[in-house]
This record gives structure tokens, C-alpha cells and sequence, in this order.
């Protein structure tokens, strides 16, 4: 009997999947609908079809735009002829930045069946398998390699990562490098918090401190799927190309990817190491926000960059973001705290480096780095005389913490407490200072 755990399962091990149970199972359901139009839901619908898989139509919220995809409507979300008993739903949503929250309306509309497009994906579409490189999946653009299991499992066992050593192993999904405090927008709801540093903090970090850094992280862990840098502005980095070069020389991580606005002077040497299989350049799309001149300028950034050799990728423009967390301290009691941390995926998949120090999320280096606090139990010093060993340990006992401190000041889940509409959104938004109360507020 077709089982789809059993598919997912065969499809992140890359072992020959049960096409034609899969092709019977969705053909169980009165009406099939795939939630997402951009690359996942374009590839995933075109692979359905040729396998003999009718699809009732998209979800997207840009249907009117769109209209139809492989002659397949585009209709608004949640629009079903069947009941949501009887509809499956083919979830093609990839941005890590909403998925939570659509998969949470996707239960509130009642829609319990659910088939993962990511899944379908490596099953039936990926072509990972122990020849390839890492290569493979920074060319696919219909996939998330943040999200993808495949990879994950592949890589590892390129790796030799021990399973057996006392402790978990360190091979992460995700390490995010900060290279500066400086940018060029002021994105109102930043995931950095760039526009509440201040000024004093607004800077380049040193290159030794970030070479250093590279050299210290990457010799103390197993590996690491991904590593964003990031600012900032990275492109604000006078040695970009130089801390790039710095990067290729550690084997034991798949993909880089170097984020930029787009709206900034790009430098000739900053492009030199770009051009290489395990970078890309990401350009985050905040061109809904920003004026006509900016648009153009992030459209030559795109070409320039492209022209160079660079792999480039231009995000698709999200119609919705997270609002990070206000930062000051909520006193929370202990309890609260453990419960944050315990649900709290931000430890697991976003751990960050900055200036000589490794955190578990964004949330407790923007709390030591703006100066509200200092915990220093919240972070590992990654000094350049600590042993490979000493520093393994004390980032197994840090990521082993039952609470950070900084978990007393984080509102919502996960370090976000909602979402908005406007994808970079420029403006201020107070997260140091606990608002005065209106009343205050009106007497003064
Ligand atoms: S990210 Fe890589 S392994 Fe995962 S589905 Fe895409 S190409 Fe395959
Ligand atoms: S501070 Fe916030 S984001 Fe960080 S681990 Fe705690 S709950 Fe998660």
C-alpha cells in the first residue's frame, strides 16, 4: 500500500520512489490544487501533468496577474470545488519567511491533506545523487537548499559526518556570516535590526577578525549546509572578495550565498572569486518599496553581477515578511523562557557569526550587539588561541541550553511576531526602547 511518508522518505535517500502509488493516491481526491505559482509550483505542476496527475488549478495570491500556468487556472487561495476533506494540496510554498504561517492558515481553512512540493520535487525531479556536487542544487532554482532534506543527507554523508561520537554531531543547516553593521536602506522591519544600531555601531568589521572567524568556525565544526553572509549591506565591505576567497578554502560547506539589497555602488574587486560553483549571489527584492531610480540601479547590479561569471538570484518578491521581535527585556518568567526556547526553531537553523562571536540566533546577537545586553552565556567567543576541541565543546554546551537569557526578551514565535504585506518597507521601528504608555505619551 502506497504510503507518502514512505515516498518523502525514498525521495531524501534518493532511492527509486513509487511513481505509479503516487500517481493513484492523488488521483484519490475530488479536486487537487497546488499552492504556490513561482518555480517550485511550475516544476512540481509541469512533472504532475506528464505523469498523469490531473491538477484542479493553482493557489496563488497573485492570480489575477497570472491567470493560468501550464493551462492550469491560477485562483485565489483556498478556493475549492471539493470539500477540504475531500481536496489535497500540493504545498509549493518555499520562503522559510512564510511558510509557518501559511501552513497554519492551510489547517485554520480545514485542508488536513497535504502533500509537500518540496518532496515531490526530490522524488520525482531532482537529479542529487552521489556523483553530484553540491553544484546541482545552487543551479536548481525551483528548490529550497535551505529547506531541502536531500541535500542535507547527501552532504553529510559526503562528509563522513560521525554519527557516533560522544555528543551531537555539528554539521548545521545553517550558519549565517555578518560581515558589517552598515546599510544602504532602512528597512523598517530588518531582520538584522540594521537601522537600531547606534551610530557608533554602524561599521565594517575588521577583515583579520572575519578571516579568523572563518578559520575558527569551520575547523571546529563538522559542516554546514549553507552559509548566508550577510550585513548589512555586504557589498558596503571594502575586502568582500578577499573574505569570499577566504570561504573557498574550507571544503567542508555546500553553498555560499552573498545577499545584497542590489542598491549600492558595486566595486570592480569586488567581484573577483565570485564567479565559482559553490556561490551565488542573492539579490533580496525590495523593488515594491524602493523609487523608480533605485529599481534601475538594482537592475544593473543584476546584469553587472550576472556578466561577471557570478550565479546570481534574484529573490521573487515576497507578499509578505515577518516582523522580527522588539528586543528590550519582557521579564519573562523562567518557565516562559524554556518554552520559547523549546519551540523556537531559530537555534536550529539559524546560528550566526559575528565579529569574533557565535550565536544561536539573530536575536542574541542583536541583543548583546545593539548593547541592550550582555549574557555571555547567550554566545562562544571564538578566540583565535581556543582549541578545536575547547570550542566544539562549548558551542555543543551553548546550543545544549534549555533557555538563553536573550529568550526573555523575544516576543512571538521564533524571534517574529507577525507578518506584513510590504516586502522592505522602509521606515523606524522601535525595538530597544519599551514604547511610553499613550497617556504618558499625550501629557508630555
Ligand atoms: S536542493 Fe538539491 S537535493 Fe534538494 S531537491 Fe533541490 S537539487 Fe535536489
Ligand atoms: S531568543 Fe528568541 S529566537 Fe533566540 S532562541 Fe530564544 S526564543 Fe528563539
Amino acid at each position: 500500500m502506497f504510503k507518502l511518508a514512505r515516498f518523502y522518505d525514498d525521495a531524501v535517500t534518493g532511492t527509486t520512489a513509487d511513481i505509479a502509488g503516487l500517481v493513484d493516491y492523488l488521483k484519490t481526491f475530488d479536486a487537487l490544487y497546488i499552492w504556490g505559482a513561482g518555480y517550485l509550483g511550475d516544476a512540481v505542476g509541469a512533472k504532475l501533468l506528464e505523469i498523469g496527475v490531473p491538477v484542479t488549478a493553482y493557489w496563488d495570491t497573485r492570480h489575477e496577474s497570472l491567470a493560468s500556468l501550464h493551462e492550469i487556472p491560477v485562483l485565489p487561495t483556498f478556493t475549492s470545488r471539493a470539500s477540504p476533506e475531500r481536496t489535497g494540496v500540493v504545498f509549493c510554498i518555499s520562503s522559510s519567511f512564510v511558510m509557518e504561517h501559511c501552513l497554519s492558515e492551510l489547517k485554520r481553512h480545514g485542508f488536513a491533506h497535504r502533500i509537500q512540493g518540496d518532496m515531490l520535487y526530490a522524488g520525482l525531479i531532482c537529479p542529487l545523487d552521489d556523483q553530484s556536487t553540491f553544484k546541482t542544487c545552487r543551479d536548481a532554482n525551483a528548490c529550497d537548499v535551505y529547506t531541502c532534506r536531500k541535500n542535507e543527507y547527501f552532504h553529510k554523508r559526503w562528509l563522513g559526518v560521525p554519527e557516533n561520537e560522544p555528543g551531537p554531531s555539528l554539521y548545521f543547516k545553517n550558519i549565517t556570516f555578518v560581515i558589517n553593521q552598515i546599510c544602504t536602506l532602512k528597512c523598517k522591519y530588518c531582520y538584522s535590526y540594521t537601522n537600531a544600531y547606534p551610530d557608533e555601531s554602524r561599521k565594517n568589521f575588521p577583515l583579520a577578525q572575519i578571516l579568523s572567524d572563518i578559520d575558527k568556525t569551520f575547523d571546529a565544526i563538522d559542516g554546514v549546509k549553507i552559509v548566508p553572509l550577510i550585513g548589512g549591506e555586504t557589498f558596503l565591505h571594502p575586502d568582500l572578495s578577499l573574505i569570499v576567497k577566504k570561504f573557498l578554502e574550507k571544503s567542508n560547506f555546500g553553498i555560499l550565498n552573498v545577499t545584497t539589497n542590489g542598491i549600492v555602488k558595486i566595486h570592480d574587486r569586488q567581484l573577483e572569486g565570485l564567479a565559482d560553483s559553490r556561490i551565488q549571489v542573492v539579490f533580496s527584492n525590495y523593488k515594491a518599496s524602493l523609487s523608480a531610480k533605485e529599481g534601475d540601479l538594482f537592475d544593473r547590479n543584476v546584469e553587472r553581477v550576472r556578466a561577471s561569471g557570478a550565479q546570481v538570484i534574484v529573490m521573487n518578491e515576497t507578499p509578505q515578511w515577518t516582523v522580527p521581535t522588539t528586543l528590550w527585556d519582557r521579564n519573562y518568567p523562567l518557565e516562559t523562557m524554556k518554552q520559547k526556547r523549546r519551540d523556537c526553531l531559530n537555534p536550529l537553523i539559524c546560528k550566526y557569526v559575528k565579529n569574533g562571536k557565535f550565536y544561536p540566533c539573530t536575536v542574541a546577537d542583536s541583543i548583546y550587539n545593539i548593547g541592550v545586553a550582555d549574557y555571555p552565556q547567550d554566545y562562544v567567543t571564538l578566540d583565535a588561541d581556543r582549541s578545536r576541541e575547547a570550542l566544539r565543546g562549548e558551542i555543543r554546551t551553548l546550543l545544549a541550553r534549555s533557555y538563553f537569557d536573550s529568550c526573555r526578551h523575544c516576543d512571538g514565535v521564533c524571534g517574529t511576531t507577525g507578518v506584513t504585506a510590504l516586502a522592505g518597507e522602509q521606515g523606524h521601528y522601535e525595538v530597544v526602547k519599551l514604547p511610553m504608555p499613550t497617556r504618558l505619551r499625550a501629557a508630555q
